[in-house]
Protein backbone atom coordinates (compact mmCIF):
# COMPACT_ATOMS: atom_id res chain seq x y z
CA UNK A 1 0.00 0.00 0.00
CA UNK A 2 1.65 3.47 -1.17
CA UNK A 3 -0.20 7.20 -1.18
CA UNK A 4 1.37 9.12 -4.00
CA UNK A 5 0.97 12.51 -1.76
CA UNK A 6 3.22 10.55 1.12
CA UNK A 7 6.94 11.88 0.92
CA UNK A 8 8.30 8.91 2.50
CA UNK A 9 6.43 6.46 0.01
CA UNK A 10 8.13 8.36 -2.77
CA UNK A 11 11.37 8.13 -1.04
CA UNK A 12 10.46 4.73 -0.74
CA UNK A 13 9.63 3.93 -4.57
CA UNK A 14 12.90 6.08 -5.60
CA UNK A 15 10.52 8.78 -7.07
CA UNK A 16 12.39 11.77 -4.53
CA UNK A 17 16.22 11.19 -3.46
CA UNK A 18 17.48 10.09 0.10
CA UNK A 19 20.97 9.03 1.86
CA UNK A 20 20.06 5.52 1.37
CA UNK A 21 22.04 3.22 4.51
CA UNK A 22 20.05 0.44 4.13
CA UNK A 23 16.79 -1.64 2.60
CA UNK A 24 15.20 -4.99 1.87
CA UNK A 25 11.81 -6.25 0.85
CA UNK A 26 9.78 -4.17 3.57
CA UNK A 27 12.22 -1.87 5.39
CA UNK A 28 14.42 1.40 4.10
CA UNK A 29 16.89 3.88 6.30
CA UNK A 30 17.86 7.02 5.36
CA UNK A 31 19.47 10.08 7.14
CA UNK A 32 17.11 12.38 8.24
CA UNK A 33 17.66 15.39 6.51
CA UNK A 34 17.76 17.88 10.00
CA UNK A 35 20.03 15.53 12.36
CA UNK A 36 20.10 15.93 15.70
CA UNK A 37 23.23 15.05 15.46
CA UNK A 38 24.94 14.26 12.41
CA UNK A 39 24.06 10.56 11.33
CA UNK A 40 20.84 10.53 12.36
CA UNK A 41 18.50 8.07 10.11
CA UNK A 42 15.13 7.25 9.77
CA UNK A 43 13.70 3.39 9.72
CA UNK A 44 10.49 3.57 7.71
CA UNK A 45 8.58 0.26 6.58
CA UNK A 46 8.19 0.37 2.60
CA UNK A 47 4.50 0.63 2.82
CA UNK A 48 2.09 3.36 4.05
CA UNK A 49 1.05 2.98 7.26
CA UNK A 50 0.10 6.57 9.55
CA UNK A 51 1.46 5.58 12.70
CA UNK A 52 1.89 2.82 15.43
CA UNK A 53 -2.02 1.89 15.78
CA UNK A 54 -2.11 1.15 12.19
CA UNK A 55 1.36 -0.60 10.99
CA UNK A 56 0.70 -4.22 10.81
CA UNK A 57 2.31 -6.05 13.69
CA UNK A 58 3.77 -8.75 11.30
CA UNK A 59 6.30 -6.01 10.32
CA UNK A 60 7.97 -5.68 13.66
CA UNK A 61 10.20 -8.10 12.88
CA UNK A 62 11.67 -6.50 10.13
CA UNK A 63 11.37 -3.35 11.33
CA UNK A 64 12.82 -4.40 14.80
CA UNK A 65 15.96 -6.38 13.27
CA UNK A 66 16.24 -3.47 11.02
CA UNK A 67 16.96 -0.56 14.01
CA UNK A 68 19.03 -2.99 15.52
CA UNK A 69 21.38 -3.52 12.19
CA UNK A 70 21.21 0.41 11.61
CA UNK A 71 21.57 1.59 15.18
CA UNK A 72 24.84 -1.03 15.39
CA UNK A 73 26.11 1.04 11.88
CA UNK A 74 25.37 3.85 12.92
CA UNK A 75 27.49 3.99 15.96
CA UNK A 76 30.13 2.94 14.79
CA UNK A 77 30.13 5.11 11.87
CA UNK A 78 29.28 8.69 14.17
CA UNK A 79 31.91 7.12 17.07
CA UNK A 80 28.51 7.78 19.70
CA UNK A 81 28.41 6.19 22.77
CA UNK A 82 24.96 5.80 22.56
CA UNK A 83 21.82 6.17 20.46
CA UNK A 84 17.70 7.14 21.30
CA UNK A 85 14.99 5.78 19.09
CA UNK A 86 12.47 7.50 19.08
CA UNK A 87 8.59 6.97 17.18
CA UNK A 88 6.21 9.89 17.48
CA UNK A 89 2.40 9.44 17.04
CA UNK A 90 0.02 12.34 16.19
CA UNK A 91 0.53 16.26 16.30
CA UNK A 92 0.45 16.53 19.35
CA UNK A 93 3.39 13.61 20.07
CA UNK A 94 5.48 16.17 17.54
CA UNK A 95 4.52 13.98 14.27
CA UNK A 96 4.81 15.49 11.09
CA UNK A 97 5.04 13.03 8.67
CA UNK A 98 2.32 10.26 8.51
CA UNK A 99 4.09 7.49 7.43
CA UNK A 100 5.24 5.96 10.05
CA UNK A 101 8.84 5.68 11.10
CA UNK A 102 11.49 5.60 13.88
CA UNK A 103 14.50 7.77 14.77
CA UNK A 104 17.75 6.42 15.37
CA UNK A 105 19.44 9.34 16.91
CA UNK A 106 23.50 8.77 18.14
CA UNK A 107 24.31 10.17 21.63
CA UNK A 108 27.61 11.29 23.21
CA UNK A 109 28.60 11.52 26.65
CA UNK A 110 29.21 14.87 26.60
CA UNK A 111 26.23 16.31 24.15
CA UNK A 112 23.78 17.96 27.18
CA UNK A 113 21.02 17.41 25.38
CA UNK A 114 17.86 17.22 27.63
CA UNK A 115 14.88 14.93 27.41
CA UNK A 116 11.51 16.07 28.77
CA UNK A 117 11.06 15.83 32.94
CA UNK A 118 9.45 14.00 34.67
CA UNK A 119 7.08 14.14 37.08
CA UNK A 120 5.19 11.73 39.89
CA UNK A 121 1.69 10.44 40.96
CA UNK A 122 0.06 11.86 44.08
CA UNK A 123 0.19 9.02 45.84
CA UNK A 124 0.42 4.61 45.19
CA UNK A 125 -3.56 4.49 44.79
CA UNK A 126 -3.75 7.26 42.25
CA UNK A 127 -0.91 5.07 39.94
CA UNK A 128 -3.36 1.95 40.38
CA UNK A 129 -6.13 3.34 39.13
CA UNK A 130 -3.99 4.70 36.04
CA UNK A 131 -2.78 1.26 35.57
CA UNK A 132 -6.53 -0.21 35.88
CA UNK A 133 -7.90 2.23 33.80
CA UNK A 134 -5.40 2.11 31.15
CA UNK A 135 -5.64 -2.28 31.34
CA UNK A 136 -10.02 -1.92 30.98
CA UNK A 137 -8.84 -0.62 27.36
CA UNK A 138 -6.82 -3.41 26.16
P1 LIG B 1 8.52 13.28 12.88
O1 LIG B 1 8.54 14.67 13.47
O2 LIG B 1 8.74 12.20 13.88
O3 LIG B 1 7.30 13.06 12.00
O4 LIG B 1 9.80 13.22 11.97
C1 LIG B 1 9.83 13.51 10.60
C2 LIG B 1 11.29 13.63 10.24
O5 LIG B 1 11.42 13.50 8.83
C3 LIG B 1 11.91 14.99 10.63
O6 LIG B 1 12.99 14.77 11.52
C4 LIG B 1 12.38 15.55 9.28
O7 LIG B 1 13.62 16.23 9.40
C5 LIG B 1 12.48 14.32 8.41
N1 LIG B 1 12.29 14.51 6.99
C6 LIG B 1 11.26 15.13 6.37
N2 LIG B 1 11.40 15.08 5.04
C7 LIG B 1 12.56 14.39 4.81
C8 LIG B 1 13.25 13.98 3.63
N3 LIG B 1 12.79 14.28 2.41
N4 LIG B 1 14.41 13.29 3.77
C9 LIG B 1 14.88 12.99 5.00
N5 LIG B 1 14.26 13.33 6.14
C10 LIG B 1 13.12 14.02 6.06
ZN1 LIG C 1 3.68 6.83 2.94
Amino acid sequence: MTDANCIFCRIAKGEIPCAKIYEDDNVLAFLDLAPVHHGHTLVIPKSHHKDMLEVPAELGTSIFSALQKVAAAVMKATGAQGFNVMQNNGLAAGQTVFHIHWHIIPRFDDDSLEMWEQGSYPDAAAMQAMAASVASHL
